[in-house]
């Protein structure tokens, strides 16, 4: 069984706790009687026969136990249904055949007849395969009793007798009740199905019913009480009953009628402008069929494959793919046809479409499944790639340019500094050279000029080195699975005598991941950064040094945060230059290199870098690495 809405089973249940506790009631009441406990005035107007009280509270049970899923309700409904069915069959026997049984209880026979199917219904409700049947008999229940009710609020015999023994008329209800909410358990078939669907149909008729419903109950009671009042002759009567009926038919045909047009037109606006949309798609959109034969194309489709519409029409597709396309898209369509899922192609391949002219052109396509009266259909958006294929070739051709510049570059940085460490060291040896061979000539203000000239040599030499070793960088990079944990480890026991003397604190917040990296590299960025943090030190305080990671999507980002002299943020950008210095040489060494080495590190592992600080505050240097292991 489906899984029922809610208010079904709110309903569902309602009634049936209606039927029990009217069941109890009447039971109850005979009982007073019987113990004179109510007034004689009542006595012997029991409102049902005692055996209908006792099916209807055992029906109520049955019921409410449907909606419940546990296997012991089943068996407790299929019981109580048993019995119910057990004894109105006898009942109908001893009525309807001339075998004798000694029943003295005795509910009418149409009541019996009722009660008969509706337990029959409700031990099948559940079973897959005679679901219709039991929808029709439990309708077949709505139809004896709402005659049976009717005949008691019109005073009409004949409709609640039908045979020897009248149906009480809370009979009647009871059995309204029980197969209505009953019929909900299958509330997608039959009448039920009718009122409960959501098409437009389904609100129609329960709109309809419900008004039709009140005004023949209202006509007729009115034409059966001028009738039995001798207000009016009988043809006048008729007379009348016929032209209100017709005024009221054509009242509610009329509200239908502007109802369907109202939905009609907004149907109608909503297509015109969904074919708006479809025309002026900017893509081609192409619908076919099972077979692949085109049945619909918007204007793009037109432009794109240089046909005209009604050469399109009714053409096979393989017709605008080229042939060497076409065992692939055979047997991507069947695939698409057979999953009923959306498939995207040309994006990470390439995927070609054919103009009527012969020539192609790159394309992405998605199929999406469509349903139609007729069957499933395809619909195919067609983007043409030409501009941005070729806009990626271009990117292409000028990256390969750019790296072999790149390259070369390198190559002319390095081998420039190689050289000029050459005539660095010649002038270099031949300072020591004067200094030693020439002691008595080599006077204070001389020394003195030789010794600014050393100093400044080394430091260009220093330079030199620098930029060669940047040159270098990454040059025998290698791959390796790196503990973040342990490098950092070992950086700071590099750095163990400085970080000794400056009283450094060094805290890492939470483990460091483990991943592949480019691992002599990375120790370079991780020394920088921290020897950074101790060399940018306030003079107040000692460095506090905190270094944490998180994972991101396809990254990781680390921080190193110091509590040092911080950064104006209009610097962010220009530290991470080669030779980039704020500070003088007086107050804090140099070169410049050491932020610059840091970008290349990150860059090199697909990554970012960047400061975030404010001078006086400390700064925090933040960057992702690409997650290699992914
Ligand atoms: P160097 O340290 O040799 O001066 P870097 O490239 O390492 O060169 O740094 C460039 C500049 O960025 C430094 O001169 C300094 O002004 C600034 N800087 C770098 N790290 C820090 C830091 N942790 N705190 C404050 N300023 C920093």
């Amino acid at each position: 069984m489906r899984h029922l809405k809610r208010s079904y089973q709110n309903f569902i249940l309602l009634t049936s706790v209606t039927v029990f506790l009217y069941g109890v009631y009447v039971i109850i009441y005979a009982w007073g009687l019987q113990n004179g406990i109510f007034k004689p005035a009542v006595t012997g107007h029991l409102p049902i026969a005692i055996d209908s009280a006792y099916a209807f509270m055992a029906m109520g049970i049955s019921q409410a136990c449907l909606i419940h899923r546990s296997a012991l309700a089943a068996v407790v409904s299929r019981i109580l249904s048993g019995c119910v069915l057990l004894w109105s069959t006898l009942l109908l026997i001893r009525d309807f055949t001339p075998v004798k049984i000694p029943l003295i209880f005795g509910m009418s026979p149409q009541t019996a007849l009722c009660f008969t199917l509706l337990a029959i219904s409700f031990i099948f409700i559940k079973s897959r395969k005679r679901k219709y049947i039991i929808q029709a008999l439990l309708h077949f229940v709505t139809l004896i009793g709402s005659i049976a009710a009717i005949g008691h609020f019109l005073n009409i015999p004949e409709f609640y007798k039908m045979t020897f023994i009248p149906m009480a008329v809370y009979s009647a209800i009871g059995f309204v009740l029980l197969s209505v909410s009953a019929s909900l358990m299958n509330y997608n078939l039959g009448i039920t199905g009718l009122f409960t669907g959501n098409l437009i149909g389904n609100i129609m008729a329960r709109k309809l019913f419900l008004q039709m419903l009140v005004a023949i109950l209202v006509i007729g009671t009115l034409r059966i009480v001028a009738h039995r009042k001798e207000w009016l002759s009988p043809e006048f009567g008729s007379a009348l009953l016929i032209i209100i009926f017709i005024v009221i038919t054509l009242a509610l045909i009329w509200k239908t009628s502007t109802t369907l047009n109202k939905i009609d037109d907004k149907k109608r606006i909503a297509v015109e402008n969904f074919r708006i949309a479809i025309e002026s798609a900017p893509y081609a959109l192409v619908i076919s069929d099972r077979d692949g034969k085109i049945l619909s194309v918007n204007q793009q489709t037109k432009i794109l494959y240089r046909y005209h519409e009604h050469e399109l029409i009714g053409m096979p597709v393989m017709n605008i793919i080229p042939k060497k396309m076409h065992t692939d898209y055979v047997r991507r369509r069947e695939q698409f046809f057979a999953d009923n899922h959306i498939i995207k192609m040309g994006h990470n391949e390439d995927m070609l479409a054919l103009r009527k002219d012969g020539t192609e052109f790159p394309i992405e396509i998605i199929l999406v499944p469509i349903k139609t009266s007729t069957g499933p259909m395809c619909l195919a958006s067609v983007i043409d790639i030409t501009q941005r294929k070729n806009q990626e070739d271009t990117i292409k051709k000028q990256l390969i340019e750019l790296q072999v510049k790149n390259e070369e570059l390198e190559q002319f940085n390095y081998i420039s500094s190689h050289d000029l460490q050459e005539p660095l060291r010649t002038v270099s040896n031949y300072i020591s050279m004067l200094q030693e061979d020439f002691p008595d000539r080599i006077d204070g203000e001389i020394q003195e000029h030789l010794k600014t000239m050393g100093s400044a040599i080394d430091r260009m030499s220093h330079v030199v080195r620098s930029l060669l070793n940047f040159g270098k960088l990454g040059r025998k990079k290698k791959l390796v699975l790196t503990d973040c944990n342990k490098l950092v480890n070992d950086v700071a026991a590099d750095l163990n005598s400085l970080i000794k003397n400056t009283g450094t604190e060094i805290t890492v917040t939470c483990g460091l991941p483990e991943f592949y990296a480019y691992e002599t590299e990375l120790r370079q960025l991780f020394q920088n950064l921290i020897s950074n943090a101790i060399k940018f030190r306030k003079s107040s305080i000692s460095p506090d040094i905190t270094i944490s990671s998180r994972k991101l999507d396809g990254f990781y980002e680390f921080s190193v945060e110091d509590n040092g002299i911080g950064i104006h943020p209009k610097h962010s950008d220009s530290i991470f230059r080669i030779f980039h210095r704020l500070n003088s040489d007086e107050e804090y060494e140099g070169y410049g290199i050491g932020l610059a080495n840091c970008k290349k590190i990150v860059e090199m592992h697909g990554g970012k870098i960047w400061v975030e600080s404010e001078p006086g505050k400390g700064s925090t240097f933040k960057f992702t690495l690409l997650n290699f292991n992914k």
